[in-house]
C-alpha cells in the first residue's frame, strides 16, 4: 500500500475525515447531510462505502462487493468487507476508499463529476506507482505525454545537477492546474552524493507546493526522475537510504506528506520528461555566483 493511503486509512479510522457529518458536530451551522446524494448524514462510512459513486465502483471494481448493508461506524464496516480479502485486495480496497475521498472532494470544490470506470481506471494507475508495480514495463509507458495527462492538478518538476566536487544546482517548475507556468526556482549548494541532491531538490519543491498551493483545493503532482528516492519515500523503514547525508531530508519530506495526505503526490517520470527543471538545475550549478540564495521567480524566463 502507498504511504498516502496509509495516512489516509489511518485518519478514516481515527475519525479524523472532515465529512458534513463531523463538521457538523463541531460547527452546528454546517448541514450534516451529505452534500451530493442528499440521502443521509455524511459520515466516513457513508462517504467511502454507501454514496452513489462507491457504491456502485465497490460493486463493478474486481472485488464485488455490496456495500449498502455495511455499518455506520467506517471501522466497523471496513472489518466487515475486508474479513475475506487478502493483502493484496486489502491494499486495492484502501487505494479505492482513498480515491472515493478525492472525488468526493473534486466534486465538492470543482464541481467535476468522477465516473465509476474513471475511479477505477485511477485505482490501477495508482496501484501501479505501489513500489511493488514499478518494473521497467509499466514505467517505459510514461512518456512526455505523461506530463499533458495531468490536466485539473498542479504540477511540479523537480530537478537537481551534481559534479564530484559536490557542486549541486537544484531547480523545480510549478504549473498551475491549466498548465501554466507559474514558479520556476534554481539554487546552487553544495551536496554530498547525487542522491542527496535530489532529496533536497524534492523536499524544496515540497515546502514550495505547500506555501504556494495549499488554498487550491487541488493536488499537487510532483514529477522526478530520481526512481530511488520515489521508493525510499514510499517504505516505512529508513534503513536503506542510499547517502546518510540526506535521513534527515527524508524525514522532513515524509513528516511534510504524512501532515497534507491529499495535497502532494509524489511520481518517478523519466527524464525527458523533466527535461526543462534538468536543463535549469544544471544552469544553478554551473551560475553558482548567481544562484548562491536561492532564486525563486514567479515570472520565469528559461533561458
Ligand atoms: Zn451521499
Amino acid at each position: 500500500m502507498i504511504p498516502r493511503v496509509k495516512v489516509f486509512i489511518w485518519r478514516a479510522i481515527q475519525d479524523g475525515l472532515l465529512t458534513s457529518e463531523r463538521l457538523h458536530r463541531t460547527i452546528h451551522q454546517i448541514d450534516a447531510q451529505c452534500p451530493i446524494c442528499a440521502t443521509s448524514e455524511e459520515t466516513a462510512s457513508h462517504v467511502l462505502f454507501k454514496c452513489t459513486i462507491a457504491r456502485l465502483s465497490c460493486f463493478s471494481s474486481q472485488l464485488s462487493l455490496r456495500t449498502e448493508a455495511l455499518s455506520d461506524t467506517f471501522i466497523e464496516a471496513l472489518s466487515a468487507i475486508s474479513e475475506n480479502l487478502d493483502n493484496t485486495q486489502y491494499s486495492y480496497l484502501c487505494t479505492l476508499l482513498w480515491c472515493f475521498w478525492k472525488a468526493r472532494n473534486i466534486i465538492l470544490f470543482q464541481g467535476q463529476n468522477t465516473t465509476p470506470q474513471q475511479l477505477l481506471q485511477q485505482v490501477m494507475e495508482i496501484n501501479s506507482w505501489a513500489p511493488k508495480g514499478m518494473q521497467t514495463p509499466k514505467l517505459k509507458r510514461m512518456s512526455e505525454s505523461t506530463f499533458t495527462a495531468l490536466d485539473g492538478c498542479n504540477t511540479m518538476m523537480v530537478d537537481a545537477s551534481w559534479d564530484q566536487q559536490n557542486n549541486t544546482g537544484l531547480a523545480f517548475l510549478n504549473f498551475d492546474s491549466r498548465q501554466k507556468l507559474r514558479w520556476t526556482y534554481a539554487q546552487y549548494l553544495k551536496a554530498q552524493s547525487p542522491f542527496h541532491a535530489e532529496t533536497m531538490g524534492l523536499l524544496m519543491a515540497v515546502k514550495h507546493a505547500i506555501t504556494h498551493n495549499i488554498q487550491q483545493a487541488n493536488q499537487t503532482i510532483i514529477l522526478t526522475d530520481c526512481r530511488n528516492l520515489v521508493e525510499t519515500l514510499s517504505k516505512d523503514s529508513l534503513d536503506e537510504i542510499p547517502c546518510w547525508h540526506a535521513e534527515v531530508h527524508i524525514h522532513e519530506i515524509q513528516h511534510l506528506l504524512n501532515n497534507h495526505p491529499d495535497l502532494i503526490e509524489i511520481r518517478y517520470v523519466p527524464r525527458q520528461v523533466i527535461q526543462a527543471a534538468h536543463k535549469l538545475a544544471n544552469r544553478a550549478r554551473v551560475d553558482r555566483d548567481r544562484f548562491q540564495a536561492p532564486v525563486l521567480n514567479p515570472f520565469p524566463t528559461l533561458d
